[in-house]
């Protein structure tokens, strides 16, 4: 199989079950991408910089290979998909399935996975 381009959300994906996506990082191969693709509240710069600094020191905490971290600008389902699309993500799992919906619309080659966090099992 090629290499894959792999896109995880954090908030409510990753940062619930971080042990889960820790063990799914570690069975990939050394080849295969992992993209965190993420949000903001905010959208400007200082308030950018503070959130990626802050999710990076978790993702690095909990031992979690990452080959980048990017944020989605608003609206964030268009914004997930471009990043998807310039990213060429052949597996993108998100928690929030407008974002998959527009995932699936705009980058029809991008497999969706959705993520249930445990307070909604
Ligand atoms: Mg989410």
């Amino acid at each position: 199989m090629s290499n894959m381009n792999i896109g995880i959300d954090f908030d409510d994906t990753i940062a619930d079950d971080p042990e889960l996506f820790k063990n799914f990082s570690s069975t990939l191969s050394p080849n295969d991408k992992i993209y965190i693709i993420s949000s903001c509240d905010r959208q400007t710069e200082p308030f950018i910089d503070d959130e990626r600094k802050t999710k990076e020191e978790k993702l690095n905490a909990w031992g979690i290979r990452h080959d980048g971290l990017f944020f989605a600008l608003d609206p964030i389902p268009q914004g997930k998909a471009k990043l998807c699309i310039k990213h060429k993500i052949s597996l993108m799992i998100d928690d929030n399935e407008d974002n998959l919906e527009e995932i699936r619309k705009s980058s029809p080659s991008t497999l969706c996975l959705r993520y249930t966090p445990k307070s909604s099992r």
